[in-house]
């Protein structure tokens, strides 16, 4: 009887433990996905993707534009040329 596809995925958990290269995994044997690296606004606390620029200038845009530029709430993905 050929193994079955919980044992075959137990044993090549046990073999990347080993080798030391186990990757998070699901229940279901899917890799998982890491987490995209996020900021948070400097005015509200506000969580949000990094890398998503326009995201983050659209998001700026909500707060008080003379007081809170995108400057003042993203300083790393926007460094004010100050
Ligand atoms: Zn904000």
């Amino acid at each position: 009887m050929p193994i079955s596809k919980k044992s075959r995925i137990q044993r090549e958990h046990k073999a990347a433990d080993k080798a030391g290269t186990r990757a998070p995994v699901k229940a279901n044997g899917l890799p998982v996905k890491a987490p995209k690296p996020t900021s948070i606004c400097a005015n509200c606390r506000k969580e949000m993707v990094s890398s998503n620029l326009k995201q983050l200038e659209v998001h700026a845009e909500t707060h008080d534009q003379k007081n809170w530029p995108k400057e003042k709430c993203w300083p790393v993905e926007f460094p004010s040329a100050a």
